[in-house]
């Protein structure tokens, strides 16, 4: 049966029918050689984060951090973060890969605190599955006690989604992360189904406003009556407001017309390996670590 299908499929040429089939073998056949890539990476360290700053919209000062997920494969080049996070997801790996980024994120700040930063705090994003886990908060807990940082300068970044999932278990959730001091987010947001009537009952501090948003509100009248109408009724709720992917001059005049709390995006940096993000926070004349020093010994 299989030649006959085979035979058959070859003969039809470009017949829609095949190329679908076609069309989905590779994309499954790229999903399991991304997973075992992504295997190996998180074994032996293929995975990083990249750094992004947010900006204060009046002061134009750095107030925080965002980590950011980055794999960059020998054979496969570099993948995009959402295509890892999708594939984590749906294989489980995203328990250890999460657990990995919020580990190396508050060991990195905590480091930089240690070395004389600015004492900014750091964004982790938390997917769904990461929430629902029966042991999320065990793990958040250990991983502060572990690098030493404090929960005050933790905070996570979640989906309308991700909360929208199993609202009843995110809200017991939610208040015992914001219990221990680590203040939350919603990442995204006006993409997803929620409303601010349902969100107001989360422990949630702001809103991020999601960059397809941000974009059209320059030049977009309907994009830029959205983002007035999320601002007004975010700030009555009092939320901070941080616009996210601002990439003009100009959008960043209209967060700043709507008292915006906060931006990220291009337009101040893109997201910064560590020593891009040291360099531009001025941390270069400080002190080498003491892991720094010993590579150097060995070269
Ligand atoms: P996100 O959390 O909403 O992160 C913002 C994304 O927008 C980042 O993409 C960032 O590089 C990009 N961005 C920032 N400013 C601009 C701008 O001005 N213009 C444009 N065009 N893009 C901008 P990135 O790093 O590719 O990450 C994509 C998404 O992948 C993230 O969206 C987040 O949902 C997910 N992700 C990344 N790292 C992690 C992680 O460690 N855990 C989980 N669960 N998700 C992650
Ligand atoms: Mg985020
Ligand atoms: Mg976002
Ligand atoms: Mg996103």
């Amino acid at each position: 049966h299989a030649d006959a299908a085979m035979y058959h499929a070859k003969d039809m040429g470009r017949n829609n029918l095949q190329f679908y089939e076609r069309g989905m073998s590779s994309v499954a056949a790229r999903r399991n050689l991304l997973e075992q890539r992504l295997r190996l990476a998180m074994e032996h360290g293929g995975l990083t984060l990249a750094y992004q700053p947010k900006v204060d919209v009046i002061s134009g000062e750095v107030t925080g951090l965002e980590a950011l997920l980055r794999w960059e494969d020998e054979e496969l080049g570099t993948i995009r973060p959402e295509e890892i996070i999708s594939i984590a997801e749906d294989t489980g790996l995203i328990l250890p890969i999460g657990e990995w980024v919020l580990s190396s994120a508050c060991r990195q700040m905590q480091d930089w605190h240690a070395r004389g930063l600015p004492r900014l705090p750091i964004a982790v994003n938390v997917s769904a599955i990461q929430l629902n886990h029966k042991h999320f908060v065990t793990v958040v807990e250990e991983v502060l006690n572990e690098t030493g940082l404090p929960p005050g300068y933790l905070e996570f970044e979640l989906t309308e989604t991700a909360i929208m999932h199993d609202p009843d278990n995110a809200l017991r959730i939610l208040n015992r992360l914001s219990r221990l001091g680590i203040s939350l987010s919603i990442d995204d947001f006006g993409t997803g189904y929620s409303n601010l009537s349902q969100l107001k009952r989360f422990p949630i501090s702001r809103l991020k406003v999601d960059r397809s948003f941000t974009a059209g509100v320059a030049s977009d009248f309907q994009d830029a009556a959205i983002v007035k109408a999320m601002f007004m009724l975010a700030q009555s709720l009092n939320l901070e407001v941080v616009a996210e992917g601002v990439e003009t001059d100009e959008q960043l005049e209209f967060i700043r017309n709507l008292k915006g709390n906060q931006y990220q995006g291009y337009l101040y940096s893109k997201p910064l390996g560590v020593a891009d993000l040291e360099n531009l926070l001025g941390l270069h004349a400080a002190a080498p670590s003491p892991t720094a020093t010993a590579d150097a010994e060995v070269d």
